[in-house]
């Protein structure tokens, strides 16, 4: 059997999540959110009580960190933290500790060893560009601003965060990951570009089976 790998890239909200796991079940191959990654690593630096900005504490900590996943959740240090780094803070400090070169190294590596042995889907920013280069099937998954901001607000479904902070925080997030100097937020040349904006999920996965079973 080949194994072959699909990467998925796309800014915060386009759908790039919800595609990557209906996706992976329709393929029958596994899925690895690499936000996730970040996202823990944030949650540990936080709850170990250093600065997010502090370079030489996230150095130490890298060290520590160790991350694994079972049945679609994300654990720490052996504990699941899935209910944990969805929030907006968590939005904001993994945009920031991942502009750090040493802790996108690790977690590209940990990225591609993950994907070396089998078929996987894999969601992200650099996917494409950076952590599989030469990935069979590239997508690069958008929606405008406000459709983005409307679905993340759906997504974190409390009752006390408004629609125009969401929408200034994407803003703000897009910026971060896309002017950043380590592997910023880009489309890969060889990548499809997808606007979810006007579709539905079921849409948006049906174009892009058409477009793999096109090209097997
Ligand atoms: O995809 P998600 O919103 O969960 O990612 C959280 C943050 O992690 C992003 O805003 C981005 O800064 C960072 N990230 C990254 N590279 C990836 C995945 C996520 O820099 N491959």
């Amino acid at each position: 059997m080949t194994i072959y790998s699909i990467a998925i890239d796309g800014p915060s909200g386009s759908g790039k999540s919800t595609l990557a796991k209906a996706l992976a079940e329709k393929l029958n191959i596994d899925y690895l959110d690499t936000g996730a990654m970040y996202r823990a690593f944030a949650y540990f630096v936080i709850t170990e009580g250093f600065d997010i900005h502090d370079e030489k504490a996230l150095m130490e900590l890298l060290s520590k960190f160790s991350i694994d996943f079972s049945q679609g959740h994300i654990l720490l240090n052996g504990e699941n933290i899935e209910g944990h780094i969805r929030t907006q803070e968590i939005d904001m400090a993994a945009s920031i500790v991942s502009t750090f070169r040493m802790v996108r190294e690790k977690m590209v590596d940990l990225q591609q060893r993950l994907a070396e042995s089998k078929s996987m889907i894999l969601d992200g920013r650099d996917i494409g560009t950076v952590v599989l280069p030469h990935a069979k099937y590239k997508f690069y998954i958008t929606a405008r601003p406000e459709i983005r901001a409307k679905r993340r607000l759906l997504q974190m479904n409390s009752s006390n965060t408004d629609y125009d902070e969401i929408y200034n925080q994407i803003l703000k997030r897009d910026n971060q990951d896309m002017t950043r100097k380590n592997s910023p937020l880009k489309k890969a040349e060889d990548a499809i570009l997808i606007d979810t904006s006007d579709e539905t999920p079921e849409d948006t996965l049906y174009r892009i089976l058409e477009i793999i079973q096109r090209e097997v």
